[in-house]
């Protein structure tokens, strides 16, 4: 077999010199097996001639005819047009070209022609502009780019004509050595195309079912290689020794104890999960979701104290100073009596109390250390890590995971990480594919659904009467706006300015107070610590209360300039209230300017949901967006796509951890050669595809 043909530079294909090479490679193809995967964003279907007479205003389609006659001038401007007119026996069709002076005389009267472009009316009669073309041997022999045409994904400076042709000519020269890395029952269980057809069908093919069933074989080839990165990644972390934690009876009644409620049905169902993994000698590497006030936090303390009952340090990571601080008073309040020695520890503390607080944690004199990303600052160390929880994880990069796990010693400590935004189905066997997965699925008891309602401008006034009423029956309110200050520029209502309007006019008579991210750490803990107090009846805040903040006697979210704030980021600020059995209402001020704001606006009023409101934003906003450009682990997948491949996915996810499941010893030397090309080709990701 010839593997090294593939593997030549493509700079030694004919027709491609080191100018060329150049553009090739920044589209990241460098040899001919990169251009032979290098597939196609969409195809044009030219398998039909279409006749001119019955060309329409808007379409798109393929004519051939005959060229009656051309011109070539620049304009005013200085642009060179080149136009003509082509005839084909039942009408005539105006083509012009902008902007070609490198090749002023596309071509000559009487030759005949293919057109393949977008129909338009000008002055009255159908034209079409920048068509793709080809000339036409003889005039009736099918001109090469008659039938399904790929089309790729191109920079500026590449033609798709010119690179259709190079791919062509590589494609019949080197389909046939792309080698099957498939074990013949897999290829005929799911009844694929062998891979050279795939790869042929993919770029030039045969027939629209052909590229079809090239698509699903190839599609599912990208997610068996990643699936499989995954399988090995989940059983590495699998192999590696870790804690194995004892937690009896009385350990865990001791635990409840400190709660001031019964733990839900789906609480006590995931807590069963954590236990399993906690008592076995496999490091724990398990992702808990469960919507906005499902009551996660109860279930890290237990995971956390559980641990320190064995002689553990642990620490329990939170995005924002404000929600470490909460977790930090909640906990201190229910360990009022027990012997935890627990700690806070975040970027704004003073210098000379961090010091010291950072000493004690390497000394192993601190229990449970809860803090912020300041958690995996160089200088944290700890004497003996057990455990890890992560709140709010898809706020954090892949690495600070990764980097808060390494603080661990030689065995690995457990790590659990929590999120209230779903994880929408095809994401969790993807992106979090290597992770076990626990699911809080009701609320606790007594609660009733938030109401939703969009507030216009004319209705504004009655919106705040309406807060009024509810801080008059004793509740408390949220007010959120998109920024800090004043901005001229985009004259949105700001924080700082609306809290004094708020307070000397429209809630006269009521405490009003002002939270957002520019005031002191100690500020910030401050006004919170009054409003959880109800020392304030309204908090004007921004964004920084967006995550895990807990104060069930609030039962009102007003959020101006909804428009500004993304689906989750809504769905989040939704989740501050409802979080009591009184009825909560969340208001949504604001203009819908767009499109997509109204359809997030739509969403919000539709579905208190959080898995459908995450599912609606991935769509919205795509994968990419969806974790924000921090998540460097997302995997870029050239042809699958993780929203509407979902069964695909799910195909090879199974197949993939068939592959490799523990202790399996694979005999067949296909297989060999397929995990040798899955670690070649994932070596430096193995690490990065997500959380470690
Ligand atoms: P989240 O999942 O959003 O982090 P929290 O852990 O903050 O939710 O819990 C939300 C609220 O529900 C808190 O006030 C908490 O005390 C309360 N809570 C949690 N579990 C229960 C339960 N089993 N019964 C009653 N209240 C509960
Ligand atoms: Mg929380």
């Amino acid at each position: 077999m010839s593997t090294s043909d593939l593997d030549k530079s493509i700079q030694y294909i004919k027709g491609v010199g080191p100018k060329r090479a150049l553009s090739l490679g920044r589209l990241g193809i460098h040899t001919v097996k990169d251009l032979l995967y290098c597939f196609p964003r969409t195809y044009q279907d030219r398998s039909k001639v279409e006749k001119i007479s019955n060309l329409t205003d808007g379409a798109t389609a393929m004519v051939k005819g005959i060229v009656i006659n051309i011109k070539s001038f620049r304009t005013r401007g200085w642009k060179s047009i080149f136009e003509a007119s082509i005839g084909d026996g039942t009408s005539m069709l105006q083509v012009k070209w902008f902007n070609r002076p490198y090749q002023s005389e596309i071509f000559q009267v009487d030759d005949h022609v293919f057109l393949y472009g977008k129909v338009s009316l000008y002055k009255q009669s159908l034209q079409m502009v920048n068509p793709e073309y080809e000339i036409a041997s003889e005039e009736d022999a099918p001109g090469k780019s008659v039938g399904i045409l790929p089309i790729y994904s191109l920079t500026e400076e590449m033609r798709q004509v010119s690179f259709r042709k190079l791919v062509k000519m590589v494609v019949d020269e080197h389909y046939h050595k792309v080698e099957e890395i498939f074990t013949d029952d897999i290829i005929s269980k799911h009844k694929f195309v062998p891979i050279t057809s795939a790869i042929k069908n993919i770029h030039f093919p045969d027939s629209m079912d052909s590229l079809k069933d090239s698509k699903r074989r190839l599609k599912y080839e990208e997610f068996f290689l990643f699936e499989t990165a995954m399988a090995l990644r989940k059983r590495g972390i699998k192999e590696v020794s870790g804690y194995k934690f004892c937690i009896g009876k009385n350990v865990e009644t001791h635990i409840y104890k400190l709660f001031p409620f019964v733990l839900t049905k789906s609480q006590q169902k995931v807590i069963s999960e954590i236990h399993e993994d906690m008592c076995s000698e496999r490091p724990m590497n398990r992702l808990l979701q469960g919507d906005v006030g499902s009551g996660k936090t109860a279930v890290a303390v237990y995971a956390l104290l559980a641990a320190v009952a064995n002689g553990f340090q642990t620490a329990f990571m939170a995005p924002t100073e404000i929600l470490a601080e909460q977790h930090y008073r909640t906990l201190t309040l229910m360990l009022e009596k027990a012997e935890v020695k627990i700690l806070l520890l975040t970027g704004g503390a003073k210098t000379k109390i961090k010091k010291e607080n950072i000493e004690r944690i390497k000394q192993g004199d601190i229990d449970l250390v809860i803090g912020t990303h300041a958690l995996i600052d160089k200088g944290v160390e700890f004497k003996k890590l057990g455990l890890i929880v992560i709140d709010e994880q898809h706020k954090f990069g892949v690495m600070q995971r990764t980097r808060l796990r390494q603080k661990g010693h030689k065995q690995m400590p457990d790590v659990l990480v929590m999120t209230a935004t779903p994880i929408p189905r095809s994401l969790s066997l993807t992106v979090f594919g290597d992770l076990d997965i626990s699911t809080i699925d009701e609320l606790p008891p007594g609660r009733t659904p938030v109401e939703t309602y969009r507030v216009p401008v004319k209705k504004e006034n009655d919106a705040y009467g309406f807060i009024r009423k509810e801080v008059e029956k004793g509740r408390q309110a949220f007010v959120v706006y998109p920024l800090v200050d004043e901005s001229e520029k985009l004259e949105l209502k700001s924080a700082t300015v609306e809290a004094e309007r708020l307070r000397d006019e429209v809630f006269s008579g009521l405490n009003v107070g002002l939270l957002h991210g520019q005031l002191k750490p100690e500020l910030k803990e401050l006004i919170m610590s009054d409003f959880v107090n109800h020392k304030y009846d309204i908090l004007v805040s921004t964004i920084v209360i967006e995550v895990g903040i807990d104060v069930p006697n609030a039962t009102v979210m007003a959020i101006e300039h909804a428009e500004r704030f993304g689906l989750a980021q809504l769905h989040q600020l939704r989740g501050r209230i409802g979080r009591s059995s009184h009825q909560s209402y969340c208001l949504l001020f604001g203009i819908q300017k767009s499109a997509e704001s109204r359809q997030r606006i739509k969403t919000m009023l539709e579905t208190n949901d959080g898995f459908k409101i995450a599912e609606e934003d991935l769509k919205i906003r795509g994968p990419g967006e969806f974790f924000g450009t921090r998540q460097h682990g997302l995997p870029e997948f050239k042809i699958g796509d993780i929203i509407n491949d979902f069964d695909i996915i799910k195909l090879a996810r199974a197949d993939a951890f068939d592959l490799v499941k523990e202790g399996h010893k694979s005999k067949d030397s296909k297989e060999q050669m397929l995990l040798k090309r899955i670690m070649e080709s994932f070596k430096d990701k193995l690490d990065l595809i997500n959380t470690g």
